[in-house]
């Protein structure tokens, strides 16, 4: 039945009817307003019938002709929040400090206060915006799944990782407090690691810079030349960290990579990413002692990372030990 038929009540039976665009005048919350509305004509008699879809639509124009004299938020726009950074109703309320439910009632067509809505508005045009709240408030969410799901959606929207704070200095700060002596070498095989294993469970780069296949293995160049004067002894540890910069999927994976992979020299570990498909791979013929800068790509080191995690059937980053262990033994044997 593609003709759209209703109810008559003076033909007394179901008819076709068509839509007439009117303006319409409407109250709410004590004040009058214009709005475009419809109306639906019956086809046989000319009179007015019911069509619950057209007094929906009416409705929703008389609330969105408040809301244009109001400068409140769109019902549109406040639908187009939760999509944009990737965040559920309820979390998003959480965020805001309102009650639970709250975003979700204006979801639903409820009327935000003026106050409210210029928040909504605010996050709706600045992302920014969002993400300061998002690190702000990220202690009112239940969920730390939810926080790191929206701040990869958001900093993906923001321009992708390169204008994000990169975190290899914290981790480097951890790395100096954690374990007491850590090489240059030892130090740029952990950064390697932590990025590659953080990439294969969160499918994002914790640092933006690029490590370059050295003939010592994966170097941060700019790291390698601040702690260079260190040569072979271990570089002076920290004595303090506050460990709260990094979420809890973050510290889960550094301190795998310390436990499993820091307990080894920086000449073992050099063993290990010598026998990796990425610093292989970025050599390519290039003789073992050949000086190289060529940077083993992010693409490389996440391909190669998912598929050990893959291969090794990692399911939280506690599972790294089984990787580390067997590119021991084997380190031991070539
Ligand atoms: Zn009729």
């Amino acid at each position: 039945m593609n003709e759209k038929m209703t109810f008559c009540e003076e033909c007394r039976k179901d008819v076709a009817y068509y839509v007439e665009s009117i303006s319409m005048t409407g109250t709410l919350k004590g004040e009058e307003y214009n709005y475009p509305g419809k109306k639906a004509i019956c086809t046989e008699c000319g009179s007015e019938v019911y069509v619950a879809k057209i007094e929906d639509g009416n409705l929703k124009a008389l609330y969105d002709a408040y809301r244009q004299k109001n400068d409140i938020i769109s019902l549109e726009n406040i639908l187009e929040i939760p999509q944009k950074y990737n965040i559920g109703k309820r979390p998003l309320s959480l965020l805001l400090g309102w009650g639970e439910m709250t975003f979700t009632r204006y979801c639903d067509g409820d009327m935000p206060s003026k106050q409210y809505s210029d928040v909504l508005q605010i996050i709706y045009e600045e992302p920014a915006f969002y993400l300061s709240l998002l690190e702000e408030k990220k202690g009112n969410l239940k969920s730390q799944t939810a926080y790191e799901k929206s701040k990869r959606t958001i900093i993906e929207l923001l321009g992708g990782q390169n204008t994000e704070v990169s975190k290899v200095e914290d981790v480097i700060d951890y790395l100096l407090f954690r374990c007491e002596d850590i090489t240059p070498l030892a130090l740029q095989k952990a950064l390697y690691y932590i990025q590659g294993f953080y990439h294969a469970f969160m499918e994002s780069f914790l640092f933006s810079e690029d490590c370059e296949a050295w003939v010592h293995g994966p170097v941060y160049r700019e790291i390698y030349n601040r702690y260079s004067g260190y040569r072979f002894d271990p570089i002076e540890s920290n004595d303090e960290f506050d460990v709260s910069v990094f979420t809890d999927s973050e510290k889960a994976v550094i301190d795998s990579v310390i436990q499993n992979f820091c307990c080894y020299s920086g000449k073992i570990l050099e063993r290990f990413t010598h026998s990796e498909m990425p610093w292989i791979k970025t050599r390519g013929k290039l003789p073992a002692d050949a000086h190289s800068n060529r940077t083993i790509s992010k693409e490389i080191i996440g391909e190669y990372f998912s598929a050990v995690k893959q291969k090794y059937n990692m399911l939280t980053p506690n599972d790294i030990e089984n990787y580390a262990q067997v590119m021991f033994s084997r380190s031991i044997k070539s």
